[in-house]
């Protein structure tokens, strides 16, 4: 049983999504946040059954590549969308969208060469201390954005033209903060806006999530009401969450097919694997499993593929024996869409979704 519906063997592997689970997280994170604006960052997972729910809580939607804003226009014409990332095309410089995320001034060159109109934010790489993040984007030599004096020349790049329309800055810095963390970051990016004479700013995504421990949910409400008292008047904020989004709403379920011990250490491999839920592989954790199988001695779950890194949860203390279904919890965003598909070319794994609050 998953949820209310009976899934039987021959669908898995399979995600399996809760539709009004979804519904319910992003309305209480709606609510939370005022005033500020709330795009969806569509990299964390693109599906259109959640982008479909998602979109009446949206402001708009963050895209990152010329294959995501097809992929959003396909699905809802009219909404605003900003388009961001290190490595535009000519053709992805050119397109038509509500805010172009510029990230560097060589970007910016080309897009003045076009002749084209356009509103843009300029991405900031500060130099602040970030502490206790799981990725940062700033805060130091990375490829993302710019750091002042790139941003003081796009400044200067933008004097003495009409097209291309200063609105503000973008600050994406980090992921895996907590909320106190996240108005720190805030407070920092604000008052270098300030400083510029900017009043539109877009604070990023990257809001804690924790595989290690589930119940451990980001603090929208502190996190709204921090931006509420940070925000002046006359200043539009905006953030564009994507993983603490849709990553509570998926789960990843799937089937023992053997049982052993190797070298004393228990292994169960389960249908599926890595290819199609990169996620444990490329954090390094062990991905949650739902609650509900016996207590057992510690056992790790792997999948097919043939190589060591394909291991899902190490040392779960579970009992499993063939036939088993696992369910795999945290598997609503950057799972299926960041995976290497065709490696070994096992069958593709099924898409449910449940629930759905239409
Ligand atoms: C990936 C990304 C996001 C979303 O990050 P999450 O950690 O999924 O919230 C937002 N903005 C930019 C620019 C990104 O690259």
């Amino acid at each position: 049983m998953i949820g209310d519906h009976e899934v039987t063997a021959a669908e898995f592997p399979a995600f399996v999504y809760d539709l009004r689970e979804l519904d319910a997280h992003v309305a209480a994170v709606r609510d939370a946040l005022g005033d500020v604006e709330l795009y969806y960052a569509v990299k964390a997972n693109p599906d259109p059954e959640l982008l479909r729910v998602l979109s009446p809580y949206v402001d708009g939607w963050e895209v990152a590549s010329g294959g995501e804003l097809a992929h959003v226009r396909g699905l809802f014409p009219d909404a605003p969308v900003a388009l961001g990332g290190p490595g535009k095309t000519d053709a992805e410089i050119s397109s038509e969208v509500f805010r172009l995320h510029v990230e560097s001034p060589g970007e910016l060159r080309r897009l003045l060469a076009t002749g084209r109109k356009a509103d843009v934010l300029l991405r900031v790489n500060l130099d602040l201390p970030i502490e206790g993040a799981s990725l940062a984007m700033g805060g130091g030599a990375t490829p993302f954005g710019m750091d002042p004096a790139g941003i003081d020349e796009c400044i200067a790049l933008l004097g003495g033209q009409e097209a291309v329309r200063l609105r503000g800055i973008h600050a994406h810095l980090a992921s895996g903060l907590n909320a106190a963390q996240m108005l720190d970051l805030a407070a920092a990016v604000l008052e270098y806006a300030r400083s510029l004479g900017v009043s539109e700013i877009n604070l990023g995504g990257g809001m804690a999530v924790s595989y290690a421990d589930p119940s451990e949910r980001f603090d929208w409400r502190t996190y709204g009401e921090g931006l509420a008292h940070l925000r002046r008047p006359g200043e539009v904020l905006r953030i564009e969450p994507g993983r603490s989004m849709t990553v509570y709403c998926g789960r990843y379920v799937t089937q023992v097919i053997d049982v052993k011990r190797v070298h004393g250490e228990l292994f169960a491999i389960v249908t599926g694997g890595t290819h199609h839920i990169r996620t444990p592989a490329t954090k390094g954790h062990s991905q949650p499993v739902a609650a509900g199988l016996p207590p057992g001695e510690p056992i790790t779950i792997v999948g097919q593929l043939c190589t060591p890194k394909d291991t899902l949860a190490r040392h779960v203390p579970v009992s499993l024996t063939r036939g088993d279904v696992v369910e795999f919890t945290m598997a609503g965003a950057y799972a299926w869409n960041i995976s290497h598909h065709d490696f070994l070319m096992h069958p593709k794994p099924h898409f449910r979704y449940i629930n759905s609050p239409m």
